[in-house]
C-alpha cells in the first residue's frame, strides 16, 4: 500500500501577520500601494509559472507572480548546463514516473515539444538537437528565461519578486496570500514552487507545505536525476576511475539504462546513473555493464590463442585505466593463450556484471528534480485544478510527475502551465 504524507504548514496567527515588520521595509520592486484584487496570482515564477501567466494573460486574465528570488526562472537559466534542454520530441506519458501514470496524457496533447518549439521561435530563439530528439535553446539557458519573462510583461503580467511568502488562506471569495511585503487576493490561485532539488537556484519545500496546508495529499519527496555516492569500501576506485565516462548498461530495481556513465570522486554520474536514480530505493543493488552490445565472454574465448595481454586486448573496448584499476594486476597482464576458464568468466563478470550498489544519492543538494509532490489523483487532468479545492491549480514539478532526464521535465513544466492557463 502506497504511504501518503501530509506535511504540517504552520500557519502564522492574525498577531503574527498584524506584527510583521513589512511596513516599516523599503518597498521592493514592483511594489504599487493599494493592491487591488487579482484574477490570477501564481505562486513561483519558474519554468511553469512563466508559462501558465503567460498563456494566461494573452486570455486577457490578469496575472501576478510572486517569488523569493531576484530574477524569475532560476532553474531554467541554469538547465541544460546553460543550454536549456527545453524538451524532448519523443515526450511521452512513458517518459514520465508518477503514482498515476496516465495524468500526462492530456496536458501533453495539447501542448507538445512541437509547441515549445513554436514558443522559442515566436521569442526569437532557436533551437539545436543534439542526441536525437533532445532539444536545446540555441541562445542559451539565461536567454530563454529572460525572453520568457519579457514575454509575460508585454502580455500585461506583474512580477513581485524578492517577495518571502508567509502565509496562503482560502477565503469566501478565493484565495488570499501575505507575503513581507503585500496581501494579495484572487480569484484563482497556482501553486507553481516547483519541488527541493537544487536550493542554491532557489528551491524549497514550500509548495509542498501550503498544499498540504490547503487539503491536498503530498507524497514524500525523494530526490532524481541525482549522481550516487559508493559506500567506503569502493571509494578508492572512485578516487582512482574519477573522471573516466564510458558507455555503460546500468540495472536496478528492474530497470536497465544503457547511456555514458561518469566515474566521480564519490561514485557514479553521468546520464545512465541520473536516470537510474529515478527508480531507485536506499538498499537495492544495482550492477554495471560496462561493455554493453558486447558478448565477452564469446569475443574472449575466439581470442584463445592469442598471446596478447588481456589488458591490451580490452584496450579496444574500455578505457585501458578502467581495466588496469578493475582487474587484478596478474590477470590483465597474462596473455589471453594463458587463461583459465575460470579467469575467463570472473572477467567476464567483473566486467559485465560490475557490483556497485550505493550507498545512497547526493541528495536534494544535486538532485536536478524532486520525484513526489502533489498526489496527482486529487488533480484534474484537464485544468490542473484541485478537486477538492475549487480555484486552486497545481502546476509543475510540484506535482508528483518526474520526467527522465533529456528535456521531459522542462516539457511538463510547459504543459502544465499551458493546461492551467487555459481555465484560471
Ligand atoms: C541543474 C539543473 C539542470 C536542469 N536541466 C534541465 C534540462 O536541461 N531540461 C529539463 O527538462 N529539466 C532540467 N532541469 C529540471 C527543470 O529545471 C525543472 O524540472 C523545472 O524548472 C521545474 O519547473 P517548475 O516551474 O515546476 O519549478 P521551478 O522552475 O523550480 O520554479 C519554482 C519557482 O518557485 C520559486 N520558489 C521556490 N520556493 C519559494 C519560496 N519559498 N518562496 C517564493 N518563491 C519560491 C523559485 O524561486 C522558482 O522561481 C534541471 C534542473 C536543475 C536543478
Amino acid at each position: 500500500m502506497r504511504r501518503t504524507f501530509l506535511f504540517r504548514y504552520q500557519i502564522p496567527s492574525t498577531k503574527e501577520i498584524a506584527e510583521a515588520p513589512a511596513l516599516d521595509r523599503p518597498a521592493p520592486f514592483g511594489y504599487s500601494p493599494g493592491m487591488p484584487h487579482h484574477d490570477v496570482v501564481i505562486l513561483g515564477a519558474g519554468a511553469s509559472g512563466l508559462c501558465c501567466a503567460l498563456f494566461a494573460a494573452r486570455r486577457g486574465r490578469g496575472v501576478t507572480l510572486v517569488d523569493h528570488g531576484p530574477v524569475a526562472a532560476r532553474k531554467v537559466r541554469i538547465s541544460g548546463g546553460g543550454r536549456c534542454n527545453f524538451t524532448h520530441l519523443d515526450a511521452c506519458a512513458e517518459d514520465y514516473s508518477s503514482a498515476n501514470p496516465a495524468f500526462v496524457r492530456s496536458a501533453l496533447a495539447r501542448f507538445g515539444p512541437w509547441d515549445a518549439v513554436a514558443l522559442l521561435a515566436e521569442l526569437g530563439l532557436g533551437h539545436e538537437e543534439k542526441n536525437p530528439g533532445q532539444l536545446f535553446c540555441s541562445q542559451g539557458a539565461p536567454a530563454l528565461a529572460r525572453a520568457l519573462e519579457q514575454a509575460c510583461r508585454n502580455a500585461g503580467a506583474e512580477f513581485l519578486l524578492r517577495r518571502s511568502i508567509e502565509q496562503v488562506q482560502r477565503t469566501d471569495a478565493g484565495y488570499r496570500v501575505h507575503t513581507d511585503h503585500d496581501e494579495l487576493t484572487c480569484d484563482h490561485l497556482v501553486l507553481a514552487l516547483g519541488g527541493p532539488s537544487w536550493p542554491d537556484a532557489g528551491a524549497t519545500d514550500l509548495g509542498m507545505r501550503l498544499a498540504a496546508g490547503l487539503g491536498l495529499s503530498v507524497l514524500p519527496p525523494r530526490p532524481a536525476l541525482v549522481p550516487f555516492v559508493l559506500p567506503p569500501e569502493q571509494q578508492k576506485l572512485c578516487r582512482e576511475l574519477a573522471g573516466v565516462s564510458l558507455r555503460a548498461r546500468l540495472q536496478a530495481a528492474g530497470h536497465v539504462v544503457e547511456d555514458d556513465l561518469l566515474f566521480t570522486h564519490k561514485g557514479l554520474s553521468g546520464p545512465a546513473a541520473l536516470q537510474l536514480s529515478l527508480y531507485w530505493q536506499r538498499g537495492q543493488a544495482m550492477h554495471a555493464d560496462l561493455l554493453p552490445g558486447l558478448n565477452l565472454s564469446a569475443e574472449l574465448r575466439e581470442a584463445r590463442q592469442s598471446k596478447t595481454r588481456l589488458k591490451n586486448h580490452l584496450a579496444h573496448h574500455i578505457p585501458a585505466r578502467v581495466a588496469g584499476i578493475l582487474l587484478p594486476p596478474a590477470r590483465a597482464e597474462k596473455p589471453l593463450c594463458e587463461l583459465s576458464n575460470a579467469e575467463l568468466d570472473r572477467v567476464v563478470a567483473q566486467l559485465t556484471a560490475f557490483p556497485c550498489t550505493p550507498q545512497r544519492t547526493e541528495g536534494m543538494l544535486k538532485a536536478e528534480v524532486a520525484a513526489g509532490g502533489v498526489d496527482t489523483r486529487e488533480i484534474s487532468s484537464k485544468t490542473m485544478q484541485a478537486r477538492n479545492c475549487p480555484g486552486l491549480f497545481v502546476i509543475g514539478e510540484l506535482l508528483d510527475v518526474t520526467g527522465r532526464l533529456g528535456g521531459y521535465n522542462l516539457q511538463w513544466a510547459w504543459s502544465s502551465g499551458h493546461a492551467a492557463a487555459q481555465y484560471v
